[in-house]
């Protein structure tokens, strides 16, 4: 794909929920982004892996708008994504984002970590976001704890509470980087039933995982890159079983 390349390919804007066209970015030389082309519908699971250092953390930073571009185009439901001010902090609302890291504040308990981003983005009033805050903690499986702090909660139960606080700000996409590497083997399976779950409910999510058991379950398409760019992108069952270029085929046999 080239830089001129007309914007009438499939994955041109109108139909997606989330669409890259042409997506360029550079860390200095290096071209860390290269001519990405991404349309997500709307429900849609896209399950993204491979190599580290292939720019998957770059692309769902960019997607909410924590990095910049230097290249094309990312349109949330037919808006491209806002630059600054309040538009952006909504836009910031819309893209839940789920890291590696759970980035609970610790000072806070439980129900307020979910309950902050409605009050203050959102406006809603504190009871209001607290009954809304209580329903999802109940949904992740962690309702006991609202009362608690993130220190006195599992590695797997804070990362519940993440997609809680995520889902408390009613996003249009939902964005997960890595979720479940920085667990316990026993905590990853907690995590992944509740991305599941979403999925399920018709979520539309963008994940970054090499948890192959969840992309076979739960995604619709799997998107290989590598060095910045989309190599391979096609159903789970093509991907895992018939992998089409040696770059994936090299990434599977070291992983499986
Ligand atoms: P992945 O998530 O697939 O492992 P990343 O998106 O984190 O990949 O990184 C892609 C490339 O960009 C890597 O080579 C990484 O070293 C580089 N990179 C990431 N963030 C920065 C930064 N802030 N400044 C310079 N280089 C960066
Ligand atoms: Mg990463």
């Amino acid at each position: 794909m080239t830089a001129t390349e007309p914007a009438s390919a499939p994955t041109s804007s109108g139909q997606g929920l989330v669409v890259l066209s042409d997506v360029n970015k550079w860390y200095g030389e290096l071209n860390v982004l290269k001519d990405i082309d991404l349309t997500v519908r709307k429900g849609e699971v896209i399950v993204v892996i491979g190599p580290s250092g292939a720019g998957k953390s770059t692309l769902c930073r960019a997607i909410n708008r924590l990095e910049t571009i230097d290249r094309g185009t990312i349109t949330l439901d037919g808006q491209p994504l806002p630059q600054e001010g309040k538009a952006l902090a909504a836009l910031r609302a819309e893209v839940g984002m789920v890291f590696q890291s759970f980035n609970l504040f610790a000072h806070k308990t439980i129900l307020e970590n979910v309950t902050l981003g409605p009050i203050k983005v959102r406006k809603k009033g504190k009871a209001e976001a607290e009954t809304r805050a209580k329903e999802l903690l109940d949904r992740v499986g962690v309702g006991h704890q609202a009362a608690k702090y993130p220190a006195q909660l599992s590695g797997g139960q804070q990362q519940r509470v993440a997609i809680a606080r995520a889902l408390a700000m009613d996003p249009k996409v939902m964005l997960f980087d890595e979720p479940t590497s920085a667990l316990d083997p026993e905590m990853i399976k907690e995590v992944l039933d509740v991305m599941v779950d979403l999925a399920k409910q018709g979520m539309t999510m963008i994940v970054v995982t090499h948890e192959m058991g969840f992309a076979r379950t739960a995604a619709d398409r799997v998107v290989f890159m590598a060095d910045g760019q989309i190599v391979e992108e096609n159903s789970p069952e093509e991907f895992f079983t018939n992998p089409q270029t040696d770059r994936a085929k090299d990434f599977l046999s070291k992983i499986l």
